[in-house]
């Protein structure tokens, strides 16, 4: 197969435009062509009036040898690479002693799944509760202010994405194809096919509760188990090697592999490791507000004549800017059509991120915009000093917002003048359980406020209207990415630990869906090899 890229075509082409373009690129007869499929579809939006599709079409012909050759100087004609998915090994049977896989986000459920797989069997163990149970513990903060600590937006099965936008895109390298392996495998749990294809898949809050349902069920037909209340309290190390775990209720489990996907909030989680002697280290993270803006202002602003077109769907974005002070503002897990949510896992903080479904059709766009900060910014030098920063701020919102969970916002104009907000414009907010209007500068440290002071002018010269008087700011985002990183070595074992697999956005390892899935993969390869005696490929 012949693998062409950068195939472009008008937004609105025919159906036979794709195979006329491939007997034009390729200069063929239509009798030499078998069969075109398309691997990826994209969009060039910069010129509004004249937006493109862009393709990778994998195509068979009856000469693909010679058109290779013929084409040898053209990168945009290449072979078809392999990206099927190579198992590490297999058990022949169940081992003595199962892995142990704690967490059942993206990161926890891949590696659970693999292992499975591999025929490893692997316990996994999930402080939250089932999907279901968990979407009703988390419905109930948002309309009726009652937090589960232990079931709600951060915990529970299916992980920190559960309720998001599923977007399913990362920029990490990934040269063995293992993100394809986690789209396929998403098709099988319930995707929809085009996640394969399209430049930029998202999924959506309903469909990701029944792909999370479906992904349990194989890797318990595998032979895995999933439970759910299990919260892991304490690693067992003795002389530098695990040997199991303690679960809240004081029962042990015994294992020499015991994956740690425990995600960026496991804050007690962090604290008992850290204890332990596990090797942590601080690391940067970000800090900001969500920004609502309407989604028919960003529609226009990209897609001009063109908002609206079905294929484009909703428009996203993505801003960086480079401040005077030397910080860094940037937007961040933008969610287009969605809709605020209060995402908080500790009792007195509030918190927000964002989410959508797959249709992407609320009112307003959300994004967050946040500003870098580095571990020379936390209050002390604790290797958990990132964790302290991220509380105090998310208690000072909580307080800023009236003690009820109650969001604190400001109108972008008003945050701008530095004067408190009183009333609403066009733009409604939608952060449930409900925001309280008020002046935002005293909820993040000054250099965060003067950053995004500067920054939000500066994005209105490349989204037209960013700036608005009534866009709407709701603080604060903290839960950007993990505050530590649980350093591992080329084993994916950490580095003062063995047997004790830092795995995900947890561990610092990964930063979205995708990600956290593609490192699940990987970590479990790594605990295969290691319980199958395989040394490390190259
Ligand atoms: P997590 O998903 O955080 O999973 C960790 C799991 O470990 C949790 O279920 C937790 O309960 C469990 N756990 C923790 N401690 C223990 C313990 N001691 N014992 C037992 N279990 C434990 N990313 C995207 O790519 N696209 C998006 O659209 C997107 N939207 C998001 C929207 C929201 C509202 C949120 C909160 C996040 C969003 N993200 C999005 C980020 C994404 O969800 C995370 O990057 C991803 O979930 C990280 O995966 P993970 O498996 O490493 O950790």
């Amino acid at each position: 197969m012949i693998r062409l890229t950068q195939i472009k075509l008008p937004l609105d082409h025919d159906e036979m435009a794709i195979e006329s373009k491939v007997l034009k690129t390729l200069k063929i007869a239509k009798g030499d062509l078998l069969n075109v499929s398309v691997f990826k579809r994209g969009y060039d939006a910069r010129k509004k009036t004249n937006i493109s599709l862009i393709y990778t079409l994998d195509v068979d012909t009856r000469c693909n040898e010679q058109l290779l050759e013929r084409f040898a100087k053209d990168n945009n004609v290449r072979a078809t690479p392999d990206m099927s998915y190579k198992f590490v090994g297999h058990a022949t049977e169940v081992p003595a002693k199962r892995p142990i896989v704690i967490g059942t986000g993206p990161c926890g459920m891949f590696v659970g799944l693999i292992l499975a797989q591999m025929g490893l069997a692997p316990i996994i163990l999930e402080r939250g509760k089932a999907v279901r149970e968990r979407t009703k513990d988390t419905w109930g903060l948002w309309r009726k202010r009652e937090l589960n600590s232990e079931s709600n937006v951060q915990f529970g099965e299916g992980g920190a994405g559960t309720f998001s936008d599923g977007k399913l895109y990362s920029q990490i390298k990934d040269s063995n194809h293992h993100g394809r392996k986690v789209l396929h495998e998403f098709v099988n749990f319930g995707a929809p096919e085009e996640i394969l294809y399209v430049s930029k898949p998202h999924i959506g809050t309903f469909k990701l509760v029944k792909m999370v349902e479906n992904m349990r069920h194989k890797i318990t037909e595998l032979g895995g188990e999933v439970r759910f209340s299990q919260r892991v309290d304490e690693v067992l190390i003795d002389d530098g090697q695990v040997q199991g775990v303690v679960l809240q209720d004081g029962s042990r489990l015994e294992s020499e592999h015991v994956v740690f996907a425990i995600g960026h909030s496991a804050r007690d989680t962090f604290t008992m490791l850290r204890d332990k002697g596990v090797y942590i280290e601080a690391k940067p993270f970000s800090i900001g507000f969500r920004v609502e803006h309407p989604q028919s202002m960003i529609d226009d602003c990209r897609f001009g004549p063109n908002a609206g077109n079905e294929i484009l769907g909703a428009a996203d974005y993505k801003l960086v800017h480079h401040c005077q002070n030397g910080r860094s503002v940037y937007s961040f897990c933008m969610c287009p059509g969605g809709t605020v949510v209060a995402a908080t896992s500790e009792e007195g903080q509030v918190v927000t991120n964002g989410m959508s479904q797959y249709s992407r059709n609320e009112r307003n766009a959300n994004a967050a915009i946040v500003v870098g900060i580095e571990p020379s910014d936390f209050p002390s030098g604790d290797v958990l000093a990132g964790i302290d920063l991220q509380r105090e701020l998310e208690q000072r919102a909580y307080q800023l917002g009236g003690g009820d969970y109650t969001a604190p916002a400001q109108l972008v104009g008003d945050f701008l003048a530095g004067t408190p907000s009183r009333e609403f414009g066009e733009v409604q907010p939608s952060y449930k359980p409900g925001i309280k209007l008020t002046d935002l500068e005293p909820s993040l440290p000054e250099y965060a406020i003067e950053a995004l002071r500067e920054a939000i002018p500066a994005f209105d010269k490349k989204i037209k209207g960013y700036a608005r008087y009534d866009a709407i700011l709701t603080g604060v985002e903290t839960r950007t990415s993990s505050p530590v990183r649980l350093k591992r070595d080329e084993s994916y074992q950490s580095i003062n630990t063995r047997g004790l697999f830092p795995a995900g956005e947890g561990a610092g390892y990964a930063g979205g869906i995708l990600s956290a899935a593609v490192d699940g993969l990987k970590v479990g390869e790594a605990v295969a090899r290691s319980m199958l005696g395989i040394a490390i490929e190259d």
